[in-house]
């Protein structure tokens, strides 16, 4: 065997593959795509992709080993490693951040640091163990290796860390380097007959045995009839332990003993986690006539086009047309991909799916446990099968293999952008490119499309199917503008509430009807200041206003998560006076239950539904009428579809007009239109009442006449105007460090070599709004770049820029990274 090197992409920041030699005894297993332990450093241990394999040994440096092969078939398929380099070399970031946002993490052995015992250790008279010491030591002698945190749960100390520390110095203990796999996968208690199938001694023999002890022989006759063993010529089929419980009623301990009588063998089994809750498919739903001349016209225009857009209105029945688009590939054998922007919308989705599709809907999002995501990412690698994936953002990244349909339902939302961590992905725009790459038809869908979509499908590049009617003919809901200006010197407004808008929420429920209060902020109120001097306490690692959380009777930063409490004192001036200002969706929900005192109330935002199953709840609830009145975040206005709604309260549309951001338009207009489309959508018409001091604004006029064309036409002419996507393409260069004066010197160097680069095509160095996160000053760069400009030859400058920076002597401690088509 001549000797080998593979190529492996780890999972870090790096802009390389590194090289390793191959073992001979793994010469001729180890493939692209498996799944390699190297060593990386001198201490860590990753799970890294082997993505090439040559004969060329690498020169000038020394070439480690691979450790260990976890595989035996690929676990990644060559295209999609393929689709990671795309990935990297547009959005400008490592294919190791490629790799580690893809990979279930559950695939990824991680090394963790274990303690263990130093057996030559001999304790020093003077400087013995206390106490505390020597029951660590206990501990570990009797375990073996332990982490620190199976030490501290074990003992109960706290701070074992810094104890270890001592150990470590003395030499009484070591770390090393372990590996843990942390998928495991779920067994279940499987329970069968020792008496082989046909040989009637042996279940006679164990009749005998049970004859004294009824529920003994209760549990053998169900699991003689549960698998089938006495049915002549039939399979014999496996029972679980908990389905024998169930069917005799018999308790483990029964079951054991006749284990231990040697009448039946209890065994585990790995069983795929993926499970199917039971309902059935069933038919397709009828179409309008308006929904199917668009199905016919999507056909049509994937002769010609890869890439459609339906712009359908809220409540069209966009969702049954997709159906049919599916159903239709199902039909073929093949695969499709259906996003979602929230994982939040897969609930009411994927029932309405269940029921056509039955079990070939599969979930795939980040809410899901790893063990969960990985029996999917195995059983997707593992079948060709038809089916149906329903996800959030990452399901791109699943290893399909016969993918012929990706639909991207709502495709505006800003939630299909990862922000944070790289890779600052768009998953609208790398579902295009994963259908180029299958051959796979894309639709895109949405009511209020994105402006750059919007134009691609008008000027050709993408293929555009209109539908204007709400199914069943429900009108668009009528839009009340109120000036808040003019309601307040009437002295009309309680709190934050118009008169009207009370008045049309009273209507609204004296008629059995349901409303939504819609309120992009969450938390009590979104600031505190001081009467006297009107100091604003800010967060102590970022450059932002507190906001206030009453049920935590805290101050909360939203980018940190750090929490102070409120001063009753004002730090600045000391006199007592610190109040909070603003409103925020808790404080609306305390206000509602003021003006509505006999209704329920739900309250949807982050803060509600951050364990699993609390969105689903409140969802049920609020479709169910169990509560009248829904009060909620950005969250309330995608994609849900409640038939009881009538009228909807949008509370402060300035907030969502007045963003400083070239995109705020944009997504004002969409948030108003989609929540809007929460109103009226079975029977009735409804009413969507907007609070503002800004009733002439341009987006308004348009919110008013449903007119999304003109909304597009007039954005499109600002855009051009100022040279903003869609007629360039943008690129935000961050710049981060700990020292601020460092951070501008940095900054302004970096500045002026991109300009010697770009030209006039750069634009800063600015300060951002939110000027410093987690301790550290930022500033941004952006760089407006043609359309059709090369990103790799772009990526290549920047590289090198980056380099030649890196001679700088303060260099050191800076964060640059790049977000690409920044949301
Ligand atoms: P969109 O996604 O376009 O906003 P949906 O697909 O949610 O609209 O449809 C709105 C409502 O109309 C849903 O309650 C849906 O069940 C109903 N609906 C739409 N089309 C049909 C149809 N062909 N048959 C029965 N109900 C339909
Ligand atoms: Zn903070
Ligand atoms: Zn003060």
């Amino acid at each position: 065997m001549p000797q080998l090197y593979a190529e492996v992409l780890l999972p870090l920041p790096l802009y390389s593959t590194f090289t390793y030699r191959i073992p001979e005894e793994m010469v001729d297993r180890v493939k692209v795509g498996f799944r390699v332990i190297v060593q990386f450093g001198t201490k860590k241990f990753y799970t890294g992709i082997v993505t090439s394999i040559s004969p060329i040994a690498p020169e000038g440096f020394e070439v480690k080993e691979i450790k260990m092969l976890l595989d035996d078939y690929p676990i990644v398929k060559y295209p999609q490693l393929k689709f990671w380099d795309w990935i990297a070399e547009y959005y400008l970031c490592a294919p190791g951040d490629v790799y580690k946002a893809a990979v279930p993490a559950g695939l990824k052995v991680e090394s963790e640091t274990f303690v263990e015992l130093n057996s030559d250790f001999e304790e020093n008279p003077d400087d013995r163990l206390n106490e505390r010491e020597i029951i660590v030591c206990q501990l570990l002698d009797h375990n073996g290796k332990m982490t620190p945190a199976e030490i501290e749960r074990k003992t109960g100390f706290r701070n074992v860390v810094a104890l270890i520390g001592k150990l470590l110095e003395r030499g009484a203990a070591m770390i090393s380097e372990k590996l843990v796999e942390r998928y495991r996968s779920r067994k279940e208690t499987y329970v069968r007959l020792t008496a082989q199938q046909g040989d009637s001694d042996a279940l006679h023999a164990a009749f005998d045995a049970v004859h004294s002890a009824k529920k003994q022989e209760t549990a053998l006759l169900a699991l003689i009839e549960m698998s089938g063993i006495t049915r002549k010529g039939g399979e014999v089929k496996e029972v679980s332990r908990t389905e024998l419980i169930e069917r005799s009623g018999v308790t483990t301990a029964i079951i054991k003993a006749m284990a231990d009588k040697g009448i039946v063998e209890i065994y585990k089994k790995e069983i795929n986690r993926f499970k199917y809750n039971g309902l059935v498919g069933g038919e397709l739903p009828k179409l309008s006539e308006a929904q199917n001349q668009a199905l016919d016209e999507i056909h049509k225009s994937f002769l010609e086009k890869d890439i459609t857009l339906l712009h359908g209105v809220t409540s069209s029945g966009k969702t049954e047309i997709y159906i049919h688009l599916i159903d239709y590939v199902l039909r073929r054998k093949e695969q499709a991909l259906y996003l979602v922007p929230e994982i939040a919308l897969t609930t009411q989705l994927t029932r309405r799916l269940q029921r056509v599709f039955g079990e070939k809907v599969l979930i795939y999002h980040s809410k899901f446990s790893d063990n969960e995501r990985v029996d999917i990412w195995k059983r997707m690698l593992n079948t060709s099968e038809p089916c149906i994936v329903i996800g959030a953002r990452s399901s791109i990244f699943l290893p399909f293999s016969n993918l012929s349909l990706i639909i991207v339902d709502e495709e505006h939302e800003s939630s299909y952008k990862q922000q944070d961590p790289a890779p600052r992905y768009n998953a609208r725009d790398m579902a295009t490119v994963l259908g180029s790459m299958h051959s796979a038809k894309v639709l895109l869908g949405s009511a209020t499309p994105a402006i750059d979509t919007y134009y691609k499908a008008t000027s050709g590049r993408y293929g555009l199917v209109e539908l204007t009617e709400r199914f069943n003919d429900v009108k668009l809901p009528e839009i009340e503008i109120i000036d808040m200006t003019v309601e307040r010197k009437k002295k009309k407004v309680d709190g934050t509430f118009s008169e009207r808008a009370i008045t049309l929420a009273n209507e609204a429920l004296a008629r059995d009807e349901q409303v939504i209060f819609f309120l992009n902020r969450r938390g009590f109120a979104p600031m505190a200041r001081c009467k006297q001097c009107a100091w604003v306490p800010k967060c102590l690692n970022c450059d932002v206003s507190l906001t206030y959380h009453k049920h935590l009777n805290q101050l909360v930063c939203h980018y940190c998560g750090a929490t102070q409490p409120l001063p009753n004192v004002c730090p600045a001036c000391k006199e007592p006076g610190v109040e909070i200002v603003g409103y925020g969706t808790e404080r609306i929900e305390d206000q509602v239950e003021q003006i509505f005192p006999n209704k329920k109330i739900a309250r949807m935002d982050l803060d509600t539904t951050r364990n699993k199953d609390g969105y689903e709840n409140l969802i049920e609830d609020f479709s169910k009428k169990k509560s009248q009145i829904l009060v909620g975040t950005q969250m309330v206005t995608k994609g849900l579809d409640f038939d009881g709604v009538s009228l909807v309260g949008v509370i402060n549309a300035d907030a969502l007009i007045n963003y400083p951001d070239f995109r705020a338009s944009e997504r004002a207009f969409n948030m108003l239109e989609q929540v809007a489309g929460r109103a009226g959508r079975r029977n009735t018409q409804g009413i969507v009442a907007v609070q503002t001091t800004n009733p002439n604004h341009p987006i308004l006029l348009n919110l008013v006449n449903h007119d999304y064309k003109s909304f597009y036409t007039s954005e499109l002419e600002q855009r051009q105007a100022f040279n903003y996507p869609p007629f360039t393409r943008l690129i935000y260069i961050y710049l981060k460090h700990r020292d601020i004066s460092t951070l501008v010197e940095l900054a302004a160097i970096y500045g002026n070599r991109l300009r010697e680069l770009f030209g006039n095509r750069v634009f800063g160095p600015e300060e951002p709004t939110i000027s410093r996160i987690q301790s550290l000053y930022i500033r941004k760069i952006m760089l407006k770049v043609e359309t059709n400009a090369s990103m790799k030859k772009v990526k290549a400058i920047l590289r090198e820029l980056y380099e030649n920076m890196h001679q700088h002597p303060r260099m050191k401690g800076l964060i640059v990274y790049y977000d690409v088509d920044p949301m």
